[in-house]
């Protein structure tokens, strides 16, 4: 160990100030334990902030079975959940003064739209429990140090090896000593908000399996003609169903320079994302009327007016946009066909060819992350006694819709719940 690092108490660290950490802290700092969060950044929960800009979509209310049916995989965080409910979330935003409505979607949104007042609030909290933030603190390392006494026995925190985190920070390094570390170091997307995937390395050279870090929640890219793209290029599909590999869902997309993105394609991205690791390609059929039945649709393009052109017919007949009736052109690769019931069933399956992901930093969330399997059901690494791990850097994943924040504030709480079990079974 170098010698300009030095000790600092020995205490429960967070690293990663994100929703996953700070809920992992108060809960740890109100069972009485000195909590230290280490952030990267200048400043604490900046995804979070950014989550905001969207009106910062917590939590949703549908039915727990539906809910819990989005996390992928299944089960993984149905314990978190369950002691941690959308309802206890909202209860907690309420108590710091942020009271939440559900939308009209059944998202969940504080009814100030804001991130920032919340964390604020948060924050003040932190400061009446003595936790303490250290920002600007890189963990760069981690290491172990045998203790004599009962090396092998992840049950006793007396036993269990040393750690040590050594942090990189603007004035030099510092290594830190605690009794228990909770990791909740986020994914790789959005890398200026902090979670920058570079904590990888620092599992894997401890042994932890770590699936590759890849976009969810991501858009994907089409070769659009020139014309369509620069036409339509920032265009709204509204009122859409997309499908994939039998999986379908009604909402929203955008078309992009690159390709496609939006509420729906999200909702289908592993789908997608899978198809596309497998095949190098993935086909989205695009229903333009999921309103309207083939049959419906295909009498409507039939009772049109013998004159008119095949746009008319798109616009009048079919009721589709400029974008719509485009999108239609593009997945048709050549004319459309004249025959009613051929146009009616394109227009209920259009199909895209998506030729690759969006880059990883332009994805709302990540998949890949720690292997579930690398943990017990504390959270705790099951090689690496007192080290636990939470939120998005853990290999689940789930669509936005406001489960991507119920799960890293879940996921949190129930790490520092099994952190504090452990340090409790270890005499803490
Ligand atoms: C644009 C955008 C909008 C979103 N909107 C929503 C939404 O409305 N609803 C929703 O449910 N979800 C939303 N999400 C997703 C949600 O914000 C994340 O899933 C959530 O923040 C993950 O929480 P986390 O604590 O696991 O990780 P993060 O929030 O990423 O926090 C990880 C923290 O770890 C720190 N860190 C990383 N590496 C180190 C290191 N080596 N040393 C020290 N510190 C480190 C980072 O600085 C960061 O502060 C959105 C995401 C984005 C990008």
């Amino acid at each position: 160990m170098p010698d300009d690092i030095h000790d600092i108490a020995r205490e429960v660290a967070i690293v990663g100030g994100g929703p996953a950490g700070l809920a992992a802290a108060e809960v740890l700092a109100q069972a009485g334990h000195a909590v230290t969060v280490y952030d990267r950044m200048p400043s604490v929960g900046r995804k979070l902030l950014i989550a905001g800009r969207g009106g910062l979509n917590l939590t949703h209310s549908e039915p727990r079975g539906a809910f819990l049916s989005r996390y992928h995989p299944a089960g993984h965080l149905d314990a978190a959940i369950a002691a941690f409910p959308p309802e206890a979330l909202r209860d907690w935003c309420a108590e710091l003064g942020e009271p939440t409505f559900v939308g009209s979607s059944g998202r969940v949104f504080p009814q100030s739209f804001k991130a920032s007042p919340l964390l604020r609030a948060w924050l003040a909290r932190f400061d009446r429990l003595g936790v303490r933030i250290r920002t600007r603190h890189r963990l760069a390392a981690i290491a172990e140090e045998l203790s004599s006494a009962d090396p092998g026995d992840p049950d006793s925190g007396a036993g269990s090896p040393h750690l040590q985190l050594y942090f990189e920070t603007p004035d030099g390094p510092l290594v830190a000593r605690p009794r228990a570390a909770l990791l909740a170091l986020g994914g790789a997307s959005w890398p200026r908000l902090g979670s920058d995937g570079r904590w990888v390395p620092l599992l894997e050279g401890l042994g932890v399996a770590v699936e590759p870090l890849r976009p969810a929640n991501a858009g994907f890219t089409v070769a659009w003609s020139a014309l369509f793209r620069a036409r339509f290029a920032g265009a709204p599909l509204k009122r859409v169903a997309l499908a994939c590999d039998g999986k379908a869902v009604r909402g929203e997309a955008v078309i992009t320079a690159a390709g496609i993105e939006g509420g729906a394609v999200y909702a289908l991205s592993r789908p997608l994302r899978e198809a596309v690791a497998a095949r190098g390609h993935a086909r989205l059929l695009v229903d333009l009327r999921p309103d309207l039945t083939r049959e419906a649709l295909a009498r409507r393009l039939a009772g049109a007016r013998p004159g008119d052109s095949a746009a008319t017919r798109l616009r009048k007949a079919a009721g589709l946009a400029p974008v719509a009736a485009g999108l239609l052109r593009e997945a048709a690769g050549a004319a459309l066909p004249a025959e009613p019931e051929a146009l009616a069933g394109l227009i209920k399956a259009a199909p895209l060819t998506l030729t690759g992901s969006a880059p990883i930093d332009r994805a709302i969330s990540t998949a890949g992350g720690v292997r579930l399997d690398a943990l017990d059901g504390r959270s705790m690494l099951r090689a690496h006694p007192g080290l636990f791990l939470a939120g998005e850097m853990l290999d689940w994943e789930a669509p936005t819709g406001g489960y991507l924040l119920q799960g890293a504030f879940a996921g949190g709480r129930a790490a520092a719940a099994g952190l504090r079990d452990w340090l409790r079974g270890a005499g803490g």
